[in-house]
């Protein structure tokens, strides 16, 4: 599962989603926009819409999947519901891996119920070019005795570990850069797959009011 906002989905997310699917050999990458995102101010753009694009951005990618479990439930996204209800799916046994951004990893202490996750699923940490803070103490003690060093660790069982992962291709592409730039009439060409660009150019959307 990659969970996120996806205000709007771009080429970062989709590369990293491709490349975790090849370098830890899934099955597929369920990629999960966040109904209501907890942490954050709610997005301009409408769930519903934040998917759409999510779905023209995957196109007919092998192993992606927009998934709308999260638009399906009432109040906040958290994910530790998410991934119960993808352990529900795939059983007990199924190895499943909850990827974020390291920039998300930094604030993972104070997510709901972050040792819940850790019993749910494996967590995998990207890199993220400009996000190397250090670990807060908490954030510590929550993975201690938890990281493996190689993806084939993670093979041994089916939730758990943690670990780190330098992927090939390190994009330092943002949606807040691609909702600035279309705040402001400039090109996110590039940025973000061209099905999504139109969708959005056309709709106007992210445009200041
Ligand atoms: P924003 O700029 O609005 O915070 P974002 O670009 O970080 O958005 P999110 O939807 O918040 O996008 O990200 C979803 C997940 O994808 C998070 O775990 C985030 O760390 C990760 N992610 C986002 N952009 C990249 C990128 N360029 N490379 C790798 N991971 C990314």
């Amino acid at each position: 599962m990659l969970g996120g906002t996806f205000d709007p989905v771009h080429l970062g997310h989709l590369r990293s989603a491709l490349e975790l699917l090849e370098v830890l050999q899934l099955d597929r990458v369920h990629m999960v926009p966040a109904k209501v995102p907890p942490l954050r101010d709610t997005p301009q753009v409408t769930p519903e819409e934040r998917l759409t694009l999510l779905q023209l951005g995957i196109g007919d990618t092998p192993g992606l999947v927009a998934d709308p479990r999260e638009l399906e439930r009432d109040g906040p996204s958290y994910s530790a519901d998410t991934l119960a209800s993808l352990r529900r799916e795939y059983g007990d046994q199924a190895r499943l891996v909850m990827a974020l951004g390291h920039d998300a990893f930094l604030r993972l202490a104070d997510w709901h119920s972050p040792q819940r996750l850790f019993e749910l699923a494996h967590l995998v940490v990207i890199d993220r070019p400009g996000c190397e803070a250090p670990l807060t103490t908490a954030l510590a003690e929550l993975i201690e005795g938890r990281e493996v060093f190689s993806p084939g660790a993670l093979m041994r069982r089916p939730a758990g570990g943690l670990l780190r992962l330098a992927l090939p291709t390190r994009l330092s592409i943002s949606a807040t850069e691609i909702r600035r730039r279309l705040a402001s009439n400039r090109s996110v060409r590039f940025l973000l797959p061209e099905a999504v660009e139109g969708r959005i150019l056309d709709n106007l959307l992210y445009r200041r009011r």
